[in-house]
């Protein structure tokens, strides 16, 4: 058994929560989970302009737990810089993964374009971080591997993903590496999803493990007892009575297919009227027919198919193209413009907020997290004029917090989810949340479990 030193770094989502880059290294091996972006904050979206710590020609395998940007987002970027190994992921996040690094590629030219454009980039000229070609040597390493199915990650690690009920595909990953003459147990939680949510399964409890790495995206925030359709009801009935646009920011995977599952179930039970629901997004449509695939299973989604024969709204209106997109802009109101992305950080969305919500009787409904810095959180927090595309606007419409939509279990199902362990672990490492979230969430597992907490900073390494 080898007996090379085991290590552990952090070079994302420590102690913020976008990023998300772990690497594992043992002797000459290394395996990275996840690869994500840095968003939000200006200085976090600077590092995705500077290399990451450690050489990506030397990473053999990658294990990605699901295709959110902040979590796969930096891929291309990293093949660019010479990463040649396999992605190992889900068979659904295979499948969803082409959809959301092309619409990713191609939302960072037309950016770049368009800062060009206005010449109000302070690079000359703005840049892409990535291209669709890059996108195109990316997809060719995509490697999937069933739920629970043991892989061996060269030599020294072996791997299994298990659901974790966040988006679909999503995934902890379990490794177990053999190093310091021993085997050791590492799980990286992912994204943990919430219990009893729409469209996903409850997460699957943590295997016994010797280190857990656990999110902490709401670890000291509860998302209260109110259910996502109740909220959603409670919105479109605000625009039913002004007559405005409801407009929700949404990321094309996950959410905008359980909005349009709710509102076909609101529509069903006559609790609201059948409104147009207008879906702006390029890659909503491809990411449905995925849902479709894999969800067929699904108690809900055949109860509805059942009922109905569909699982989306009944006026919903795709809009693909860039022309269909500003059609919309003469949008009269009751009605329900879907789009992405959800954090206001980019994407169509922002002209339908310029367009729409500088427009008395409109309402602007956020249906997940908003990170700091961006448009989503400014609002969130009371902030009445953003910045777009260099311009200042002032929002006249009802701002709405749909907390119940978080993908995110909050600080008590996180608490519950942990508490699944079959037995302690060695230590618990606290990250993918703001400090104050991070810290409190490992304060209270420290009180009320009893384990060692720690919550690392960034690019800290460790020894296991
Ligand atoms: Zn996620």
């Amino acid at each position: 058994m080898p007996t090379e030193t085991l290590t552990l770094g952090f070079h994302g989502a420590a102690r913020t929560v976008t990023g998300s880059k772990y690497l594992l290294h043992a002797g000459p091996e290394n395996l990275l989970i996840d690869c994500g972006m840095f968003q939000g904050l200006k200085e976090l979206r600077l590092r995705n302009w500077t290399p990451p710590r450690f050489d990506a020609r030397a990473i053999p395998f990658m294990a990605l737990t699901h295709t959110h940007i902040d979590h796969c987002g930096y891929i291309p970027r990293l093949v660019n810089a010479g990463f040649e190994g396999r992605i190992l992921c889900t068979p659904p996040t295979a499948d969803l993964l082409p959809i959301v690094l092309k619409d990713a590629a191609k939302l960072q030219e037309e950016d770049a374009r368009h800062y060009n454009k206005l010449g109000i980039s302070k690079h000359e000229p703005a840049l892409p971080l990535f291209t669709e070609e890059d996108v195109e040597r990316t997809l060719k390493l995509v490697q999937p591997i069933e739920y629970g199915a043991r892989f061996n990650a060269g030599q020294r690690f072996s791997l299994r993903f298990l659901d974790v009920g966040h988006i679909l595909g999503s995934a902890m990953v379990e490794v177990t590496a053999q190093a310091n003459g021993k085997s050791t147990v590492v799980v990286f939680s992912g994204d943990v999803g919430r219990y009893d949510a729409p469209l996903t399964p409850d997460p699957t409890s943590p295997p016994a493990c010797d280190y857990l790495l656990v999110e902490s995206t709401y670890g000291n925030r509860k998302h209260g007892a109110e259910k996502p359709i109740d909220q959603l009801e409670a919105v479109v009935e605000k625009v039913v009575k002004s007559g405005g646009i409801l407009l929700i920011p949404a990321f094309a995977v996950g959410r905008s297919q359980q909005l349009l599952f709710l509102l076909r179930e609101l529509e069903n039970a006559r609790r609201i009227p059948e409104l147009p629901v207008h879906v702006d997004s390029p890659m909503a449509f491809d990411t449905t027919a995925v849902y479709l695939k894999y969800l067929k299973n699904h108690q809900a989604v055949m109860d509805a198919v059942e009922g109905g024969g569909a699982i989306i709204s009944r006026n919903v209106q795709l809009h693909k193209t860039a022309e269909d997109s500003r059609r919309l802009a003469d949008l009269k109101g009751p009605a329900i413009v879907i789009a992405s992305s959800g954090m206001l950080s980019g994407g169509r969305v922002l002209y339908h907020l310029k367009n729409f919500m500088t427009k008395p009787g409109s309402v602007l409904a956020l249906s997940g997290y908003q990170a700091e810095g961006t448009r989503g959180r400014d609002l969130l927090e009371g902030k009445r004029s953003v910045k777009v595309f260099g311009e200042e606007i002032a929002i006249q419409g009802e701002v709405v917090d749909m907390a119940g939509f978080s993908g995110h279990g909050d600080s008590d199902e996180l608490m519950r989810w942990v508490s699944g362990l079959p037995k302690p672990p060695r230590e618990v490492f606290v990250t993918h949340g703001e400090e104050s979230q991070a810290l409190a969430l490992a304060d209270r597992i420290q009180r009320e479990k009893g384990w060692a907490t720690r919550v690392p900073a960034m690019d800290e390494e460790t020894g296991l």
